[in-house]
């Protein structure tokens, strides 16, 4: 089984995106696997299109729409897996904030010390241009009100950036909310 459909339907069980939404692809050398627009990450069975990273084709209409900002990140990072959710946490987070997301929590301290929040609307050249400019020297960031973009050199490790985004940002929500509160102690 492709590692994309295998990591697919780990996004939709715990919840990192829903519906028909969010989109994964990986490279190899210069083409990329990517799901095609409007499948659901948990049926990805022969919903997978392979394109050019480099060349326009006839198959990019099949391709996911966000396709463009895929290719911008394979373009101009390392990363060789790129996934992309809609989780609800960092949505809300990403609305909260402006710039970055920063939390204590052990995840942010080891391996995403800041979290980029990133504007642009689906599939478009700011959008793309935007991710590739922050996923140079950071492994994930969010689309602010829309989702997260995650980042790897393989679709595990991309998975371990999506899911780890969706668990700081939770652990954030919560914090903040008991920080309000008078009758809970801060340790
Ligand atoms: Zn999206």
């Amino acid at each position: 089984m492709d590692e994309l459909i295998k990591y697919g339907k780990k996004i939709v069980a715990n919840g990192l995106v829903h519906s028909h939404f969010g989109n994964v692809s990986r490279r190899i050398g210069d083409y990329l696997l990517i799901s095609s627009t409007g499948s659901m990450l948990d049926e990805l069975e022969g919903k997978i299109v392979k394109v050019s990273i480099y060349k326009e084709s006839s198959l990019d209409s099949i391709a996911s729409s966000e396709l463009p900002v895929h290719r911008e990140i394979y373009k101009n990072t390392s990363a060789s897996a790129i996934l992309h959710g809609h989780s609800v946490f960092a949505v809300v987070e990403s609305m909260l904030n402006d710039e970055y997301i920063v939390s204590d929590s052990c995840e942010t301290e080891y391996f995403l010390s800041e979290i980029p929040i990133i504007k642009g609307g689906v599939g478009s050249k700011e959008l793309a241009k935007n991710a590739a400019k922050f996923l140079k020297d950071h492994l994930g960031v969010i689309i602010k009100g829309h989702g997260t973009i995650g980042t790897g050199s393989n679709v595990k490790e991309a998975y371990f950036v999506l899911s780890s985004i969706e668990h700081i940002c939770k652990i954030k929500y919560y914090l903040d909310i008991a920080k309000n509160r008078k009758d809970i102690p801060i340790l």
